[in-house]
């Protein structure tokens, strides 16, 4: 009697073979059945049997079928016919349960075409039992909704919405573009919407629009990251404008140093201050769009938004016509979107999550290929170990004396020697709350290559 390989205690293995590729297991059910499926008589006959090959996890490198004999029985009492149940087998795919449940989990790590290869099924299959494991993750895990929400972009084949928590570092959701309808309709279905303080993002009216319909008492803030962005994409203009008038030897110069020059000032070693000094002293036109970046950023050591708005009034008398045209977009900026760039000033997102975010950022472009939007998503968001949860303990309640109980209490004690329960009319449960996923750690995972 061969020994039960399947390790699936309910079957009764009856046969094995194998070749290169492959098991062939033949099994049966050991329990029959005893009563109709129907009407639950136990009056029921054999009434043949068929074989029904079904798919298992892999084993040993080599892909598993399994034949199951199964039984066909007649019930006396109801004149039905009926084939025994396959205990765990899946109620809709011929494949054990087991199988499917390894197989969503891959899905998240893993490219469809490798998965469909090691089990030996297509790839559709695995398509769609991904999809329907990513249905029931979506029905268990739930996010705590961002009190201070950041709505990013994600470069994925296509710019993709992220939308994160900022307090916590985390992701909470992937949308699959940055419209204003899709970013709509996720904060419209989003639970405690209407509690989000502050969003901080990016200088794109479609985010503005939606957040502004959906959340009119969420206050806008443009992270300063993109801000600044801008100041060293407009002084990067200067710098590639003087490449045609260069030797090949000075342009491989300039283009070389040009981390010196995108450094702050207060960053540069001796070294570096030497070699700006002799780039800005012989062309005047990259002095003035240097300096003008510097005291561009300077604007963000204001305190208050009135200080910086002082600040920036006096930065902008000071934008020479030379470099005017090349630092046009960061004014014409400023000028649309100020009093969200200004709300900076009274709540500063944190440089930790920009920093984690934009260290994401950079590396997704490798994860983004050969997958689907949809794949990608689940990979993001049902990643195994990166997420950021917390015990929330229920809140103190004051012990109140029960006045009548008093007398009993203390019978009880000496009898059974256990502390009596505190009736509480309030009793709170514990709860986890889940924040999302950790951007660091997913990072780190991503880095690793373990999703
Ligand atoms: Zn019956």
């Amino acid at each position: 009697m061969p020994i039960n390989i399947l390790n699936l205690p309910v079957y009764h293995v009856t046969h094995v073979e194998h070749d290169d590729h492959d098991y062939h297991v033949k099994a049966e059910v050991k329990a029959p059945l005893t009563a109709c499926v129907h009407c639950r008589s136990d009056s029921i006959v054999g009434f043949g049997r068929r074989e029904q090959l079904v798919r298992d996890l892999p084993s040993h490198g080599k892909r598993v079928g399994i034949y199951v004999d199964t039984r066909r029985f007649r019930c006396r009492a109801c004149s039905k016919t009926f084939y025994e149940p396959l205990p765990v087998v899946d109620a809709r795919r011929p494949m054990t349960s087991r199988l499917i449940e390894w197989i969503g989990k891959q899905a998240i790590k893993r490219t469809f075409a490798s998965i469909a290869d090691e089990v030996g099924i297509d790839e559709k299959s695995v398509r769609s039992i991904f999809r329907d494991y990513i249905n029931e993750l979506e029905k268990t895990i739930r996010f705590e909704t961002p009190k201070w929400m950041g709505i990013d972009e994600i470069h994925l084949v296509r710019p993709r919405g992220v939308i994160a928590n900022i307090q916590n570092n985390t992701i909470v959701e992937l949308l699959p573009n940055r419209n204003k309808e899709t970013i709509l309709r996720y904060l419209s279905g989003l639970d405690g919407h209407e509690q989000v303080q502050y969003v901080a993002m990016d200088m794109w009216m479609p985010y503005k629009d939606a957040v502004e319909a959906v959340m009119p008492q969420a206050r806008i803030v443009i992270d300063k990251f993109h801000v600044l962005k801008m100041a060293n994409e407009a002084f990067e203009r200067v710098r590639k404008s003087y490449r045609e008038s260069l030797t090949p030897k000075q342009r491989r110069g300039l283009m070389h140093d040009r981390f010196v020059m995108l450094k702050r000032e207060h960053d540069l070693t001796d070294q570096d201050a030497l070699k700006l000094s002799g780039w800005l002293n012989n062309y005047p036109e990259l002095g003035r769009a240097y300096r003008l970046k510097e005291d561009f950023f300077k604007i963000y050591d204001a305190k208050t938004p009135k200080e910086a708005l002082a600040r920036f009034a006096a930065w902008d008398r000071a934008v020479t016509p030379d470099v005017k045209d090349a630092f046009s977009d960061l004014i014409r900026a400023w000028r649309n979107w100020q009093p969200y760039i200004l709300a900076y000033f009274d709540h500063p997102v944190t440089n930790a999550y920009t920093e984690c975010l934009n260290g994401l950022l950079r590396i997704m472009d490798r994860l983004g290929r050969g997958y689907s939007f949809e794949a990608l998503r689940a990979k993001i968001l049902f990643a195994e170990g990166a997420y950021k949860k917390q015990i929330i303990r229920p809140k103190f309640a004051r012990r109140r004396e029960e006045p009548a109980a008093g007398a009993f209490t203390v019978g009880y004690m000496s009898f059974g020697g256990e502390a009596p329960k505190r009736s509480n009319q309030h009793v709170e449960i514990e709860r986890e709350v889940n924040f999302g996923v950790d951007i660091s750690t997913l990072t780190r995972l991503i880095e690793s290559g373990e999703i």
